[in-house]
């Protein structure tokens, strides 16, 4: 094939590499956030159990504190007991402590109750964790492939760029102005593969005459509709 065609293919070839990794270094780090967030949501709700359970300690806790104090109370009302010194006064202290003592006992009930559906929960929470602990795994794995992906991007883009001014070098520049003006007016495709007298690029029919010379020729012909760079490749045989 002709030398400068060649070259243009080549250029061609990084620019389209190019592009695809400068689309991969903005869509690879939105990937990433959103499967964080995805898998915070999912966290959030296999952990609502755990919730639970710290709200029922911190109630049981609340519960305690307030038996001690009802407890202490009792302590000192008994103590004052000993030094009362009529009946009526009597009377309202051994209510004081009669309710007091109602009071603790309903508490306990409470506490007993809390308790069992604290065990209940455990058995929840435990199955949850290991679930968790098991996507947990999976998810960072999956996130490590694309990480892995984006960071290969930036080496990549580095050599592609690298071998595009290579091949820039040997290309004449009025040639290299063509070929980038037309690569901007045709979404970044400057050169196009035709077979079968179609043009890859527009998928339009080449001219049987125009196909002729595209297959002979050593002139840079281009496609009447797109006016992008032709050059004639045989898709049927393997590269
Ligand atoms: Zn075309």
């Amino acid at each position: 094939m002709k030398e400068q065609l060649l070259l243009l293919i080549g250029l061609q070839e990084c620019d389209s590499q190019l592009v695809k990794l400068a689309a991969k270094k903005t869509r690879l780090p939105e990937e990433i956030q959103a499967m964080e967030n995805d898998f915070q949501a999912y966290r959030e709700s296999i952990e609502q159990n755990k919730q639970k359970q710290e709200d029922l300690k911190a109630r049981r806790a609340e519960y305690e504190a307030a038996i001690k104090k009802i407890g202490d109370g009792m302590i000192k009302t008994k103590e004052r007991l000993l030094e009362v010194k009529n009946n009526k006064e009597y009377q309202a202290m051994l209510k004081e402590i009669e309710t007091a003592e109602k009071t603790l006992g309903e508490m306990e009930t409470r506490i007993i109750a809390l308790m069992e559906d604290m065990d209940k929960l455990s058995v929840l929470v435990k199955q949850d964790d290991a679930v968790l602990a098991q996507e947990t795994r999976k998810h960072e794995q999956e996130k490590k492939i694309i990480e892995d992906d984006l960071s290969a991007v930036d080496a990549d883009t580095a050599c592609w760029t690298e071998k595009r001014a290579e091949l820039q070098k040997q290309i004449p520049a009025d040639l290299l102005n063509r070929y980038e003006r037309i690569k901007k007016r045709n979404n970044g495709v400057g050169v196009i593969s035709v077979w079968k007298a179609v043009c890859s690029g527009c998928h339009m029919n080449i001219p049987p005459q125009l196909y002729n010379e595209l297959q002979r020729s050593n002139e840079l012909l281009s496609c009447p509709n797109c006016n992008r760079i032709m050059y004639f490749k045989n898709q049927e045989k393997a590269e």
